[in-house]
């Protein structure tokens, strides 16, 4: 387990640090983040992916659809939201256990409270925002070292 935390005073330095973050993603990589209404979970999804070569005015938050899907040359982005899945499994909820099986993937949670005990196995990054409004962002990013195929 590697634990790294930054502050970040801006949003363009949320969107940076998610950039940073995507650099160092690959196949089967898992973000789970975690962070209250308007922490910048969503801002820092947009970073992630303009790193992994997409348009960042195209990801928007899958709070009603629950999953966006950008596809580049190298991957299949899956982009979910279980805000609005309060009650039940969320990860089944969104299909997460078929989307895992799926070659060339990166997936993305918002909210990720919401996985309760069900939280993927795998090549992990955890990401925690705290702070809202104007003030700035403290984002906690835990990496697993586990190599092993992803399940939930
Ligand atoms: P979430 O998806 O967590 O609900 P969003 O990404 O939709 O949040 O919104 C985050 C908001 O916080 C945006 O308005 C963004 O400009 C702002 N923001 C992000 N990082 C910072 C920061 N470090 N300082 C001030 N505002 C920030
Ligand atoms: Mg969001």
């Amino acid at each position: 387990m590697e634990i790294e935390n930054f502050l970040t005073k801006g949003p363009d330095e949320t969107f940076a640090l998610g950039e940073r973050i995507g650099q160092r993603l690959g196949a089967g990589s898992i973000v789970l983040l975690r962070g209250g209404l308007g922490a910048g979970k969503t801002l820092l999804t947009k970073g992630i992916v303009h790193s992994l070569g997409f348009d960042a005015d195209e990801v928007t938050s899958p709070s009603f659809a629950l999953v966006n899907l950008y596809k580049t040359e190298a991957y299949n982005i899956y982009h979910i939201d279980l805000w609005r899945i309060e009650n039940g499994d969320a990860a089944f909820a969104v299909g997460l256990p078929e989307i895992l099986e799926e070659p060339n993937l990166i997936v993305i949670i918002e909210w990720a409270e919401r996985l309760g005990g069900r939280e993927p196995h795998g090549q992990v990054v955890a990401v925690e925002i705290s702070g809202d409004g104007d003030d700035p962002r403290q984002i906690s990013v835990t990496r697993s070292k586990q190599k092993s195929s992803n399940t939930v």
